[in-house]
């Protein structure tokens, strides 16, 4: 995904805005309508009637009718992907729009001459009842895009975003595998022993975050300071997602080239797992604060990084259950919940081996994949691989 700077007009701020009402509220209705289905009760709507339903509502309220139906329809198409994502367990349970937070629209069937440049430094792209709205062309648009999505984000900003599915970076043929697990200390750990790390917000920008947050706390609800504190602490979250998409991307295309087979735990199991007791097992004082910090920049970072990975070397992803790769020793495979020296460090209590905790891990994905099990070792036998394919092609829309 390359995302793109937008500045459209005051006008155009305003019909975008009301993209974005109308798809909220289309979102909200299919969020609302799977809210109420439990098990046992019959199916929450599909998308198919919900479309019915949304061309009733269009009759019944005249500002949804005057929007546009491919915006509206789109939201649903977009809940139903969603919905399928959950299943597939790659994604959350989608949940309520905010307004003002994470707001959103995606147009697709895009053609060819419905994005151009007019300069070295400023593009235009074709919005549905809004016109052609002018973006920074920042960098090379990709060629080919069908669809992309307009979102504003808590700072106001206006970016859109082509998506055209990444080209897959070729293989380097030389064999080689690598585990990537999900780090503690690290934002991801490879079985190679490198240890990778997602940038945050740097020192002083870390310290300003503190202190806006204090400031907020103190500010009068509804006051115009209030505001001002909002938008700049938005301002710099905005900053470090941005970071963090860059690394993503730099390194599944990083990973890609590098390995023929990529290793990485299937997250619906590990959530099964390990949600009960918490991601962390032992959690010392200070690792817990910094997990805790970690896991929040990777519940929207891994996901991510996976999708990603899969796009870059479709077919060279595998998923691993990921039960016992963090107890059990990478040596000799001797399985045991006492084989820590502390939540960062591994050590067998059978043979010493001693080892990065994250690294430990990963390497047992790797091991897995390639099947060389650690039961060929004499070890018992780690959990296979799972490699569901995510299930995006379920849901025949699009
Ligand atoms: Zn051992």
């Amino acid at each position: 995904m390359s995302r793109y700077r937008l500045s459209p007009t005051p006008a155009q701020e305003a019909a975008l805005a009301e993209h974005c009402a109308h798809a909220r509220f289309v979102w909200n209705l299919a969020v609302e309508q799977h809210a109420h289905w439990k098990p046992g009760r019959k199916g929450a709507p599909g998308f198919a009637e919900q479309c019915r339903q949304l061309t009733e509502a269009r009759a019944a309220f005249g500002w949804l009718a005057a929007g546009s139906i491919v915006v509206q329809q789109q939201a649903l198409k977009d809940f139903a992907q969603a919905m399928a994502n959950f299943f597939g367990g790659t994604h959350r349970k989608p949940t309520w729009r905010r307004r003002g937070r994470s707001e959103g629209f995606r147009i697709v069937a895009v053609k060819a001459d419905h994005v151009r440049r007019l300069s070295r430094n400023t593009g235009e792209v074709k919005i549905p009842k809004v016109g052609w709205v002018r973006f920074r062309w920042s960098r090379a648009v990709p060629g080919g895009a069908k669809s992309y999505r307009i979102t504003r984000d808590a700072a106001g900003r206006w970016h859109v975003a082509f998506a055209a599915v990444p080209q897959p970076v070729p293989a380097p043929a030389t064999g080689e595998a690598v585990g990537v697990d999900r780090g503690v200390a690290a934002s991801a750990a490879l079985s190679t022993g490198q240890l990778l790390t997602a940038p945050g917000l740097r020192e002083p920008e870390a310290r300003r975050l503190l202190r806006l947050e204090r400031k907020l706390a103190r500010a009068r609800r509804g006051s115009h300071r209030r505001a001002k504190v909002k938008a700049a602490l938005a301002k710099l979250k905005a900053r470090q997602s941005d970071r963090r998409r860059d690394w993503v991307e730099k390194t599944s295309t990083d990973l890609a080239r590098r390995f023929d087979v990529i290793a990485v735990e299937d997250l619906k199991i590990r959530n099964m797992t390990r949600s009960a007791k918490g991601t962390v097992e032992q959690p010392g004082t200070n690792v817990r604060q910094k997990a805790g910090l970690n896991r929040a920049i990777l519940a929207a970072g891994w996901g991510r990084l996976v999708t990603r990975l899969e796009d870059k070397a479709p077919g060279r992803v595998v998923k691993i259950n990921p039960a016992y790769t963090s107890q059990t020793c990478n040596t000799c495979g001797h399985r045991a919940p006492d084989n820590r020296e502390s939540q960062a460090v591994f050590r067998c209590v059978a043979c010493g081996h001693r080892a990065d905790a994250d690294v430990n891990a990963a390497c047992n994905l790797r091991d897995t994949a390639v099947g060389r099990t650690v039961a060929e070792r004499g070890g018992s036998p780690l959990g296979g691989p799972v490699n569901r394919e995510p299930q995006r092609d379920l849901l025949l829309v699009g």
